[in-house]
């Protein structure tokens, strides 16, 4: 089954596709620095306690407790619309907004601890949200509209109070805040467009091994139907070879093919000075046959004729059929004597083959021999006239009979 084209990673796609998967590594973030924030909101707690009372520090840490549900819970939300494919702009402003809160949250703890002559308390409290916006940069940094909205929220109390209140410190303070923040704020840029890198060539990577499995899928696909297609080829090369050199009625190899053979044995013989004979014989009066008992009776007859001349031959000989009624035999590394014997051994089997004919008689199949050995410098076409010569011979002497050249 073809699977649908793989769409193109167009700029629109990979911004969509970056969006989604920050919103996504922002809320994962979310919910995982969740444990971090009790540490903060005790050792703030804490601190508010010390110098403003046990009520104004239960007040905060409660009212920071609701913010860190909500932005846990806005984070599900959001989680569970992306796992559903549902739009998450909602969810996505409704997290920017209280992420606002949360840093609003967070610098209000200053709030508590300004008291004139308490300073350390106020630069513990300094510290430890030091240390919470520095967490929460890099938590946020993939929702910049959300690390923004903290930053801002972050930094409103302090600043607020410090115009209030009516201290020389003030000034400076105010300016450490505002060097913290900036720092903070390029330290999430610089975190936020690094993620964004890697997140696009992660999806260019995901992308291109998506291709490349495909493509990969497609060779295995077409090297199998190559494979399937090859076997039909050598099946049929074969049946081809097989038409080619073999005789379809009487299983005996083809005219072509024992030519091709002449050839060949003819070369390596006269190499390796082997002797070499061929036997050709030809039906006699066979056309009698086909007209009295009909052509099928003739084939008949072939068919026998093949089978008991193959039934005295050796490996290695070669039986072929050259003609009509027609018979050739070649006898590798056998002479003139031997070749001799064998076929008045043919002659006589022939002679005492018989086909059942229709009315219950036999026919008899008797046939002609020529033979003649291959000569040291002869080729393959002189050699087969001089055995086609000699069985014309051995008709010419009354049929059933075999004449050597
Ligand atoms: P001769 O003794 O001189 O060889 O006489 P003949 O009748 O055998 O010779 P001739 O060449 O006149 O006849 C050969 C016959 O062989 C003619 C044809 O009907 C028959 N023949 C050739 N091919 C086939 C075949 O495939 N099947 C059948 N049944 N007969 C065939
Ligand atoms: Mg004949
Ligand atoms: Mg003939």
């Amino acid at each position: 089954m073809d699977e649908p084209d793989l769409p193109a990673l167009e700029p629109s796609l990979i911004a969509d596709k970056v969006r989604s998967e920050m919103a996504r590594v922002f809320v994962e973030r979310l919910s995982d620095s969740v444990l971090s924030a009790p540490l903060g909101l005790a050792i703030t707690g804490w601190l508010i306690q010390s110098v403003a009372g046990w009520t104004p520090a239960l007040t905060w840490i409660c009212g920071m407790a609701v913010v860190e549900v909500m932005i846990q819970s806005v984070g599900n939300r959001f989680q569970r619309c992306l796992a559903q494919g549902l739009s998450t702009r909602g969810w996505l402003w409704a997290q920017c907004a209280v992420s606002g809160l949360l840093g609003l949250g967070w610098g209000s703890a200053v709030w508590f601890v300004w008291v004139d002559g308490q300073m350390l308390y106020y630069l513990a409290v300094l510290c430890v949200l030091v240390g919470v916006s520095g967490i929460c940069m890099v938590t946020m940094s993939p929702q910049p509209l959300a690390t923004r909205l903290f930053s801002l929220g972050m930094l409103a109390p302090p600043l607020a109070q410090l115009v209030w209140v009516d201290n020389p410190l003030a000034m400076q303070v105010g300016f450490g805040w505002l060097i913290m923040a900036a720092v903070q704020a390029w330290t999430a840029r610089d975190l936020h467009r690094e993620l964004a890198r890697e997140t696009e060539s992660a999806l260019h990577n995901k992308h291109l091994l998506q291709q490349l499995s495909r493509t990969t899928a497609e060779l295995h696909r077409a090297s199998a139907q190559m494979e399937e297609k090859n076997t039909e080829l050598a099946a049929a090369l074969g049946q081809l070879e097989e038409l080619v050199s073999h005789d379809q009625l009487t299983g005996a190899f083809s005219r072509r093919y024992i030519f091709e053979q002449l050839d060949r044995l003819a070369a390596i013989s006269q190499r390796h000075g082997a002797p070499v004979t061929a036997v050709m014989f030809d039906l006699d009066h066979f056309k009698a046959i086909n007209d009295t008992y009909g052509h099928p009776t003739g084939d008949r007859a072939l068919k026998e004729v093949v089978r008991a001349v193959a039934d005295q031959l050796r490996d290695g000989d070669m039986l072929a059929r050259v003609g009509g009624e027609e018979f050739l035999v070649v006898l590798p590394l056998t002479g003139l004597g031997d070749a001799l014997q064998l076929a008045e051994r043919l002659r006589q089997t022939l002679a005492l083959t018989t086909v059942a004919v229709e009315g219950g008689g036999v026919i008899f199949l008797p046939a002609s021999f020529g033979l003649a050995e291959l000569l040291p410098d002869e080729g393959h076409a002189e050699w087969f006239n001089r055995v086609d010569a000699a069985l014309y011979q051995a008709k010419e002497k009354g049929r059933n009979t075999l004449v050597a050249a």
